[in-house]
């Protein structure tokens, strides 16, 4: 792995910020990935399927900054993240089910992992995927900010199928993980 991985900043002007894709099996990961690298969702997506990173450019204060985004592909069915999976990593979003409450619950036991392996003041957004499921809602809007709030996380919800957000919720990320490190350069 090239020094850039940390997020540091490449000799001016190349930014490359690796963020982590965390939350329970099922809650939509890879299709938010690919919806945000690649524009496109699978409905049937396997959760053995999956291809470790993705990377997207997008651009910041009229700087190219790349987007290294890591998938668990299927690991976390086991609860067995490694922490060659976390290395390295300047942001994260944790995702939920908005019609799972088990994978709300899950949240803290993932920030607290989290918290093991990086640096506890990094950028992570709490992600509320499904939210074209309004008719099978079993996580409020008001629950999914009050965590947010409680952990100082951002906070979101997204539908990796319609496309509601998904960017946004990179973009948040990746414009916070830009702004903390401008101000340790300053
Ligand atoms: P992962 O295990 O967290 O990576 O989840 P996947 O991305 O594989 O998605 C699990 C299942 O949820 C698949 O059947 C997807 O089609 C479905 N899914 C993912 N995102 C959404 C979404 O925003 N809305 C709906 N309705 N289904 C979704
Ligand atoms: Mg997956």
């Amino acid at each position: 792995m090239s020094d850039t991985e940390n997020g540091s900043n490449n000799g001016g002007e190349e930014y490359l910020f690796k963020i982590v894709v965390i939350g329970d099996s099922a809650v939509g990961k890879s299709n938010l990935l690919s919806r945000f690298a690649r524009d496109e969702f699978d409905a049937h997506s396997k959760a053995t399927i999956g291809v470790e990173f993705q990377t997207q450019t997008v651009v910041i204060d009229g700087k190219e900054v790349k987007a290294q985004v890591w998938d668990t592909a299927g690991q976390e069915r086991f609860r067995a993240v490694t922490s060659a999976y976390y290395r390295g990593a300047v942001g994260a979003l944790i995702v939920y089910d908005i019609t799972r409450k088990d994978t709300f619950a899950s949240v803290k036991r993932w920030l607290a992992e989290l918290n093991t392996h990086c640096d506890t003041a990094m950028a992570t957004m709490l992600v509320g995927n499904k939210s074209d499921l309004e008719n099978i809602r079993d996580v409020s809007v008001e629950e999914g900010k009050s965590l947010a709030e409680e952990e100082g996380l951002f906070f979101i919800e997204t539908s990796a199928l319609d496309s509601t957000n998904v960017s946004t919720a990179f973009e948040i990320v990746i414009r916070a993980i830009y702004d903390n490190i401008k101000r340790k350069v300053l």
